[in-house]
This record gives structure tokens, C-alpha cells and sequence, in this order.
């Protein structure tokens, strides 16, 4: 079995260094667990942050869709797949007792079996019909609390969460949908491929003249991934009484606390504009999880939810997939394929 283990703590952008691949035996099982083998695992952007909160040696976080290739608990058979947050490894002895398996309290969600999704890949819930996808349907439409007919702006646009949000305003509020992306391949596959209306490239030219043109009225609803200027530029020409759902910081991620502006700019738009504004983090829908799930389910089954999966191959290139992930080299969801 192979484990990544945090040997130190990020600074910047993460370096190889930093993680440590180990190899080791597997546990004999005990009564009641059941062992697994990863088939696919998730690179996220909130492991940059949130692995910071935990001591260094740990098994670095994260989750993956995995096959039971060993059982002593009948209720988890030999060849069901599960999806856990189980961190970096190829293979994990799970006790259901236990809420995680894993070094990491961010395992909020217990593992638990794969429905049935016929001929879908199971990597699905590790993107549109997982964590990232939830995040995609409770955070835009609780917070945001689209009309028909008004103007969304998204940045992070063609990554797993906001290629997902642009579609479900799009294909199911009806909005007026404009993306922010970092590259014109990407531009050109939201407004091709999943009928964006508009999409900006943030890396050329002066996104706020583009958005100026791309949205003359204004903006009702922002769904914010990566916050910094971009995000700024968009604060600043809201509608009146617009909602502005946070999701992420990306763009400060890889930045160490004292390198970030301190003032706070943002104050006068959300005064004269009566804005709303509000972060979430899509654990406080834990308990709608299944609704989530199975609205996306059918939003792809009625072709109204296209997906896109940048996979890597290779357990071993965990570290490669993660970075290429934070620096905007996946279209959709960035996974890798054991
Ligand atoms: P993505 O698939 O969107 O991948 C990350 C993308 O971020 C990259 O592809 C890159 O695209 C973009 N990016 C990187 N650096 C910058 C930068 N400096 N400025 C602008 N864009 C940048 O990841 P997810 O869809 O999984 O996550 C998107 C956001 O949602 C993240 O901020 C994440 O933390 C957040 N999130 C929040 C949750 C919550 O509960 N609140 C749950 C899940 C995700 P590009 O080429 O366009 O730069």
C-alpha cells in the first residue's frame, strides 16, 4: 500500500518536498471492517488550506472512490465501491464505526456506497455528482436565489464548480450566464460546448471593459470562486439589491497571510448598492446531500448537466494533478485514475 504523508507544511506554492510517498503493509482486518483500493482520487482546491490546519505527518487529505477488495461486515460486500474522504492512499482498512479513516477531521461525511448510476463512471462523485457538485447546486441556489431572466457572473468558471453553476442557471433558471476563466480554450468551451453567453479570459485585456460589454445592465448574482481583483471588478458593477454567493479564495491560496491586502475596498459598492453577500461551506446542507445528488443526476440524464473530467494517470502523480489543478491546467474536474 502507498500513502502520501505531509512531511511539511505548504509555504507558497506547494513543492514537491513537501509530501513524502511511503510505502507499507496492509493491516489484517478485524471483525467489522472492510478493505479498500483506490480507483480514483480528488484533487481540490480547499486541501491547500485546510491541510494546514493539521500536524505535520499526516496522511495528506482528501477523498476517493475506492472498491472493497476485502470484507469482514456483511454490509459492505466484496466489489461494492465506496466513496470516503480516506486521504492519499491506495489502499484503506475502514471500520464504519469510526466516522473517518483518515488523519483528517474534514472527513465529515462517512464513506458510504455508490448508488447505482448504470453505465456513468464512478468518478462522478468525486466531481458533478459529489462534493463539487453539491456545492454547485446549494451554494448558487440557496444563496444566490436566482430569477428567471437576471444576469449571473461566475469566476473559476470552467473548473468542476463553476462549469456546474453556469449550467443549472443557464439550462434550468434561465439566466444570462458569463464565465471568467484563464485561458481562450476555456472561454471557448463554455460558451461553445455548455452555451454561456459570454466568457472573459481574466489573462487578457481589462476584465472590467469586458464585463462592462458582456453585461451592460449589471450584475444580479455573482458566484465567487476565487476572490481577489477579479472579484473586485465584478463587486463593482452589481445591480442594486444583487447577491453575491462566496464559495472560494483561489487566487489567495497559495498566499501566506501577511502578503494580503489588509483594507477592505469592497464597503462602498455593498453600501450604495444594498448588496447581500454571503460564504458558505456546502457541509451545512449535509443533511439535503441526497437531494443535491440526485438533481444533478437528472439534470445529466435530461442533457441539461454536461461534465468534463481532467484525469490523470498514476497514483504516483497525486502531487503533479494537485498543483497543475491550483495553477488552472484542468478543464472541469481534475481527478486521478489509479
Ligand atoms: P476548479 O476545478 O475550479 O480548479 C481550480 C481553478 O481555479 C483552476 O482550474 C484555475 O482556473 C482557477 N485559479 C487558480 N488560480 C487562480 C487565480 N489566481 N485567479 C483566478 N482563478 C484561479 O476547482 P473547484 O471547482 O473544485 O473549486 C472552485 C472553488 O470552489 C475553489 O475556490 C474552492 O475552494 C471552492 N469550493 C468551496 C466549497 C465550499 O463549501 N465553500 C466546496 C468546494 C469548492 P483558471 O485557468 O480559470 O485560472
Amino acid at each position: 500500500a502507498k500513502r502520501f504523508v505531509v512531511q511539511k507544511h505548504f509555504q507558497g506554492e506547494p513543492k514537491t518536498t513537501d509530501l513524502k510517498l511511503v510505502q507499507e503493509d496492509i493491516p489484517p482486518l478485524h471483525n467489522g471492517e472492510y478493505l479498500v483500493e483506490a480507483e480514483y482520487l480528488s484533487v481540490d482546491p480547499y486541501m491547500r488550506p485546510y491541510v494546514q490546519r493539521y500536524p505535520e505527518g499526516i496522511t495528506m487529505i482528501g477523498s476517493q472512490v475506492a472498491k472493497i477488495i476485502e470484507s469482514r461486515n456483511p454490509e459492505y460486500p466484496v466489489g461494492k465501491r465506496i466513496v470516503g474522504y480516506l486521504g492519499w492512499r491506495t489502499h484503506t482498512v475502514v471500520n464504519p464505526q469510526i466516522s473517518s479513516s483518515s488523519d483528517d477531521t474534514f472527513a465529515f461525511e462517512k464513506p458510504y456506497i455508490l448508488p447505482d448510476i448504470g453505465d456513468l463512471s464512478p468518478s462522478l462523485f468525486l466531481g458533478v455528482l459529489g462534493m463539487p457538485g453539491n456545492t454547485a447546486y446549494f451554494g448558487f441556489l440557496e444563496i444566490c436565489q436566482p430569477k428567471q431572466g437576471e444576469t449571473l457572473v461566475i469566476s473559476g468558471a470552467a473548473g468542476a464548480v463553476g462549469s456546474h453553476v453556469g449550467q443549472i442557471a443557464k439550462n434550468v433558471c434561465g439566466l444570462t450566464v458569463i464565465g471568467i476563466a484563464g485561458s481562450d480554450e476555456k472561454c471557448k468551451w463554455l460558451v461553445d460546448e455548455l452555451g454561456f453567453d459570454h466568457a472573459i479570459n481574466y489573462k487578457k485585456g481589462d476584465i472590467a471593459t469586458s464585463l462592462r460589454v458582456a453585461a451592460p445592465k449589471g450584475v444580479d448574482c455573482y458566484f465567487d470562486n476565487v476572490g481577489g481583483d477579479i472579484s473586485s471588478v465584478v463587486l463593482y458593477q452589481m445591480k442594486p439589491f444583487g447577491r453575491v454567493s462566496v464559495c472560494g479564495s483561489i487566487s489567495s491560496y497559495n498566499a501566506d497571510a501577511s502578503s494580503l491586502p489588509k483594507t477592505a475596498i469592497i464597503q462602498p459598492t455593498m453600501v450604495f448598492n444594498q448588496l447581500k453577500m454571503e460564504g458558505f461551506i456546502v457541509h451545512r446542507w449535509m443533511s439535503r446531500m441526497s437531494e443535491g445528488v440526485e438533481k444533478n443526476l437528472q439534470w445529466i440524464k435530461e442533457g441539461k448537466l454536461r461534465y468534463r473530467e481532467t484525469v490523470t494517470n498514476g497514483f504516483e502523480n497525486m502531487f503533479d494533478a494537485f498543483v497543475g489543478m491550483l495553477n488552472g491546467k484542468n478543464i472541469g474536474k481534475a481527478i486521478v485514475k489509479v
